[in-house]
């Protein structure tokens, strides 16, 4: 199977709103490490020299591991983005439905941006940020334990971004 020219972005967004609802998850923030486990894949920390995260799939086993670089913490927000891209990667089926070692650099471009939408997805889910339009930006931020740029970028792609209040000042005018 070829990798789309194009994102898969509505198919990306049904497959992490599906895995989560799966899974059964009620209590935010939402600790990607957990579901690594919960998943029965593997998890190890090393010196990736400046890359962020990688997957290692075994088509023998059927097992993935996860393996995040040394030099982030790993409760840190950025690290537990890099940890919800990579089982993006896993639940997309990115590594059983391509040849990872015949791709392009514009193939994993294409197949990254959806791996950080179902990230995306995953720590900030949308079931939970429509119950929540009316809080600001730094609640939901606080709430999903995410960079304020990351839930920017979260309510902008739902279309959502216009019907936050973006500060405090908003609710005390509204
Ligand atoms: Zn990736």
């Amino acid at each position: 199977m070829n990798v789309p020219k194009k994102p898969r972005y509505e198919y990306a967004k049904q497959v992490g709103r599906t895995f989560l609802k799966s899974l059964n998850i009620k209590s935010y923030p939402i600790d990607p490490i957990k579901i690594v486990y919960l998943m029965k894949w593997k998890f190890e920390i090393d010196d990736l020299c400046g890359e962020e995260g990688y997957t290692l799939y075994n088509p023998k086993t059927k097992n993935y591991c996860i393996i995040i670089d040394n030099a982030q913490g790993i409760k840190k927000q950025r690290c537990k983005f890099t940890i919800a891209h990579e089982i993006g990667h896993i639940i997309m089926n990115h590594y059983t439905s391509f040849d990872i070692s015949s791709l392009t650099d514009d193939d994993f471009r294409i197949l990254d941006l959806e791996a950080d939408i179902v990230a995306g997805e995953i720590l900030m889910p949308y079931i939970s940020i429509r119950k929540n339009l009316n809080r600001n930006i730094l609640y939901l931020a606080n709430k999903f334990d995410v960079s304020y740029s990351a839930m920017e970028t979260r309510l902008k792609f739902l279309d959502l971004y216009n019907l936050c209040y973006k500060n405090n000042s908003d609710i005390m005018s509204k």
